[in-house]
C-alpha cells in the first residue's frame, strides 16, 4: 500500500460518506461522554444505538447536510477503552471532527478497506468487512479484558465501532483506531511484517521510482526487510519487555483463532528530523489536482441515482431555508491534550528509541504495533475457497491459510529473530573489568 493520500473535502467522491461518519462520531461520542460514569455491565458489550440524521434535524439528532442512518456499537465499552488508552474525550472529538476533512489513503488493498486519517493524523478510520465487524463484536469482551490486563498491548487500539448507511446506499462498517505513525514527525521507512516470505516483497525497482519522484514511502514487507539485513535494535531490557508483550498479544490472537495480522514498523531518524519535510510533501500530494494523473480516489459510496439526486436538491433547498448549525457539545471550549499516545512502547516521541549494539542511544525511533487483527481463520479459508474458484489455476492465492496456532508461532519466532537487545550492563561490566 502506497502512503499517498487524497484530501477528502467537499467535491470528493467520498465526501458525503466521510461527513456522515464524522457527524455520527461527533454526535454519539459527545452523547456518551455526557452521561455519568458507571461500571460496565455485561449488556454493554451487546448494546447498539441507532440514529437517523436528516437535513431537517430530528427529535434527538441535529440537522445535517445529508440524510443518513448511523449505528453506534457498545458505546460504553468504547468509552472505557478510550479511557484506558488515555484518549481525552474532547481531544478525540476535536481531532476527528473540528473540520470535516479526512485524508484517504489511495490504492486500497485486496481487502478493499478504505483508510482515512483524521486531519491531525492521530487517528485512523478503517472501513471493515461485515465479517470483521461481527468478529470484533463477538470478541469485544475478550479484547476488553486483554487491554485491561495488558495496558501496554501492541495490538491495535480500537476507540469506536460504527456503521453508516446512506439512503439507497449500502452499509459501511468502520472502526476508529490509533495511527501508529507519529503525527508530527517525518516517517523514514515503513514495514509490514508477517514472518512469511510468500509474496512478501514490495518490488525494489518500483520503490526506487517512488523515492525518485519524492513520493511518500510505500509500505515494505518481510523480504525487503531481510534483503536489507535489518533488525529491531533495542536495549536489553526493552527487548525483553517488547518480546514478552509480543508473546502475550500473539497468544491472545491465537486463542481467538485470528490470523493474517502483521507487525507494523515505522521509523523516524532523529538526525534527519523533519528537514526533508516529507510530511509537507505528502500533504501537497493530498491536494486534489485535476491535472495530476496520480492516484485517483476510489469510490466508497455509489454515485447517486436520479431519484436520489432530486431528493438531494430538494433537501439542499430546505436546508438553506432553515440553516441551523450542528451543535458542538462541550468539546470546543476544552483544549486538546498534547500527548495522548501512552503506553510503554510509545513514550519516546510517541515511539520507542532504538539502541546501538554498544548500548548507546541510536538516532532511530521505532513506531511498532500489531495491526489487521480482525481476520478469523475460518473466514480466510472461505475466501481462499472463493479465490481458488475464481482464479482456477491462473494465480496462486496471496494468503497461505496457516492454522492460527502455526501462524502465530511463525510470527513470534520471526520477530524475535529480528529483534536485538544490546546488553548494556554486560558491555559495561566487560569494559569496567578490562580497565
Ligand atoms: P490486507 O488485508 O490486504 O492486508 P487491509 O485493508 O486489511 O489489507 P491493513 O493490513 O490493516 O489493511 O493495513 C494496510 C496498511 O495500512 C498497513 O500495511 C500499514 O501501512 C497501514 N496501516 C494499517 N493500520 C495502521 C495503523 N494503525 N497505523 C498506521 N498505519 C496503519
Ligand atoms: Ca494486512
Ligand atoms: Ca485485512
Amino acid at each position: 500500500r502506497v502512503l499517498v493520500g487524497t484530501k477528502v473535502a467537499e467535491g470528493h467522491a467520498n465526501y458525503e460518506t466521510a461527513y456522515n461518519m464524522l457527524t455520527g462520531i461527533r454526535f454519539t461520542v459527545s452523547r456518551t461522554q455526557a452521561k455519568l460514569d458507571r461500571p460496565l455491565n455485561i449488556e454493554d458489550f451487546d448494546t447498539k444505538h441507532k440514529f437517523s440524521f436528516d437535513v431537517g434535524g430530528g427529535e434527538l439528532t441535529p440537522a445535517t447536510k445529508y440524510d443518513f442512518k448511523f449505528k453506534d456499537y457498545a458505546p460504553w465499552v468504547f468509552r472505557e477503552l478510550r479511557n484506558k488508552f488515555h484518549i481525552h474525550p474532547a481531544d478525540y472529538i476535536m481531532s476527528l471532527t473540528s473540520k470535516f476533512v479526512l485524508t484517504e489513503l489511495s490504492s486500497p488493498g485486496k481487502s478493499k478497506s478504505f483508510f482515512y486519517f483524521s486531519r491531525d493524523f492521530k487517528y485512523i478510520i478503517k472501513t471493515i468487512h461485515h465479517h470483521e465487524h461481527k468478529f470484533l463484536r463477538k470478541i469485544l469482551k475478550d479484547y476488553y479484558k486483554h487491554v485491561e490486563e495488558n495496558p501496554n498491548t501492541l495490538i491495535s487500539q480500537f476507540y469506536g465501532l460504527h456503521r453508516v448507511k446512506m439512503p439507497f446506499g449500502r452499509k459501511i462498517h468502520f472502526v476508529v483506531m490509533n495511527n501508529l505513525m507519529p503525527p508530527h514527525k517525518d516517517v523514514h521507512s515503513v514495514y509490514d511484517l508477517k514472518g512469511s516470505t510468500l509474496g512478501r516483497e514490495y518490488p525494489e525497482d518500483k520503490l526506487a521510482e517512488k523515492l525518485k519522484n519524492e513520493q511518500f514511502h510505500p509500505t515494505l514487507k518481510d523480504l525487503n526487510w531481510l534483503n536489507r539485513g535489518l533488525n529491531i535494535e533495542l536495549g536489553h531490557n526493552e527487548k525483553e519487555r517488547f518480546v514478552e508483550q509480543l508473546e502475550k498479544d500473539t497468544k491472545f490472537l491465537k486463542k481467538l483463532k485470528v490470523m493474517d495480522y502483521s507487525l507494523f514498523v515505522a521509523t523516524h531518524d532523529l538526525n534527519r528530523g523533519n528537514k526533508d519535510r516529507l510530511r509537507d510533501k505528502t500533504l501537497q500530494v493530498f491536494q486534489p489536482n485535476p491535472e495530476d494523473n496520480g492516484p485517483q480516489p476510489g469510490v466508497l459510496a455509489r454515485t447517486p441515482s436520479k431519484l436520489e439526486h432530486a431528493r438531494r436538491v430538494r433537501d439542499l433547498r430546505e436546508s438553506v431555508k432553515k440553516e441551523r448549525p450542528v451543535p458542538m457539545q462541550s468539546a470546543t471550549d476544552i483544549m486538546p491534550d498534547e500527548a495522548d499516545r501512552t503506553g510503554e512502547f510509545y513514550t519516546d516521541d510517541g515511539g520507542i528509541r532504538a539502541t546501538n549494539s554498544d548500548g548507546t542511544p541510536s538516532s532511530t525511533v521505532y513506531y511498532l504495533g500489531i495491526i489487521d487483527c480482525l481476520t478469523r481463520y475460518n473466514t480466510v479459508k472461505k475466501l481462499e475457497h472463493l479465490w481458488k474458484g475464481f482464479t482456477a489455476g491462473k494465480e496462486e492465492p496471496k494468503i497461505s491459510p496457516l492454522p492460527p496456532q502455526r501462524y502465530g508461532d511463525r510470527f513470534v519466532n520471526f520477530i524475535k529473530r529480528i529483534t536485538k537487545g544490546a546488553d548494556v550492563a554486560e558491555k559495561q561490566r566487560a569494559s569496567d573489568s578490562a580497565r
